[in-house]
């Protein structure tokens, strides 16, 4: 594919004033009422960046306001127990996203007294804060002149200088982080680094981007071509994988089993009712696979029970069924491999961070 596309080195200064000057008066009129922007606190930026890579705004509201609400600084974040971070996280996937939050707190008040980095490199050391979150939080918190670049402007920079190849690739990264730095002002870098999100997401959208409606239509080089629906070039096409996981709910004596998902795992962190994949096809052969794999888990043998619920859901690239199945303790003694293993009451599991499909099946046990 061709690679032609309006360097960033001549985008002269006239282009980047009326940029400037017509994208801020849009975002005056445009800014989205959010929780996290009344108030430059870096600690709620940090938050919410950690929370919108990868997730909606419109999910990410409701979840920001709980988590800042239970743990209002990064002080209470560090302090906090990694189960009750999780539990305030769970439902938001990704869950690496809140260990390393949980992490970068504990590091910021071991090793800065608390108080947030100001600078992009220092920022860049903390677990989890790469180059975009560093410079998001460095100049909307700070208004330190730091460029940003994640999903909504890597779409609108590649449209706007017209570049066709593959923006994440490493040349085209180059290219979008030089453009990004060239299109700043020299002040007011937090409105202007927001207001760039905003228009990616509100004007700029993958789909048919509303070119009409756009401040910058005049500026930019893919609506100049005809090319806005062909920037950026479609990725390849998910090829999904068929799996069936088994869960199994083992009773001992009123109280279920849970599992944590040791680390390097889906889920690291989470507990869970024991699970695993599965491959036999009909009910006995079920039955031996179930009482073979919850002994590879636990150390334990369960007589296995009727089959509780079945749920389809995707992980990655994953298209799973998963076949949850009652089972009672028999014989034997817990004996982890990987992850601790606990007893735990069906009205305690509340308090315990499980993935979506975990948290339905204690919701099937318990009835809550
Ligand atoms: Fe995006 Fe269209 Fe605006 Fe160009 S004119 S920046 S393609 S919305």
């Amino acid at each position: 594919m061709a690679t032609e596309c309006i360097s960033p080195t001549i985008l002269d200064s006239r282009w980047k004033q009326r940029f400037r000057r017509r994208l801020l008066a849009w975002y005056a009129v445009h800014e989205r009422d959010l929780p996290w922007r009344r108030s430059k606190n870096p600690y709620r930026v940090w938050v919410s960046e950690a929370m919108l890579q990868q997730t909606q705004v419109a999910t990410v509201q409701a979840y920001f306001r709980r988590f800042v609400k239970a743990l209002p600084n990064v002080r209470k974040l560090a302090a906090a127990d990694e189960r009750d971070v999780l539990r305030l996280w769970e439902g938001l996937g990704y869950y690496r996203r809140a260990r390393q939050l949980h992490a970068a707190a504990q590091r910021i008040v071991a090793e800065h007294g608390g108080q947030f980095p100001r600078d992009v490199e220092t920022l860049q050391t903390l677990p989890g804060i790469g180059r975009y979150t560093a410079g998001a939080i460095a100049s909307i918190a700070f208004d330190q002149r730091a460029p940003i670049l994640e999903a909504n402007t890597i779409r609108l920079l590649s449209r706007l200088v017209a570049y066709r190849d593959d923006p994440t690739k490493s040349a085209g990264q180059r290219l979008l982080w030089r453009t990004a730095e060239e299109i700043l002002p020299r002040q007011d870098i937090a409105r202007f680094n927001q207001a760039l999100m905003e228009l990616g997401s509100l004007v700029c959208t993958p789909n048919q981007p509303k070119c009409g409606e756009c401040p910058v239509a005049s500026l930019c080089a893919a609506r100049a071509a005809g090319l806005q629906e062909k920037i950026p070039p479609a990725g390849r096409k998910t090829q999904f994988i068929d799996i069936t996981e088994a869960a199994v709910v083992v009773r001992k004596r009123g109280q279920v089993l849970l599992r944590q998902c040791p680390e390097g795992q889906r889920w690291a962190g989470l507990w869970d009712f024991p699970r695993f994949e599965i491959q036999s096809e009909g009910p006995l052969f079920v039955r031996d696979e179930l009482v073979a794999k919850v002994r590879e888990q636990t150390g334990i043998v369960i007589d296995p029970g009727p089959l509780l619920k079945s749920m389809k859901h995707g992980v990655t690239r994953y298209r799973i069924r998963l076949d949850c199945y009652a089972g009672s303790y028999r014989s034997g003694r817990l004996a982890p491999a990987g992850g601790e293993l606990r007893w735990t009451k069906p009205e305690e599991l509340d308090a315990y961070p499980l993935s979506a499909t975990g948290r339905r099946l204690a919701r099937l046990v318990h009835g809550a």
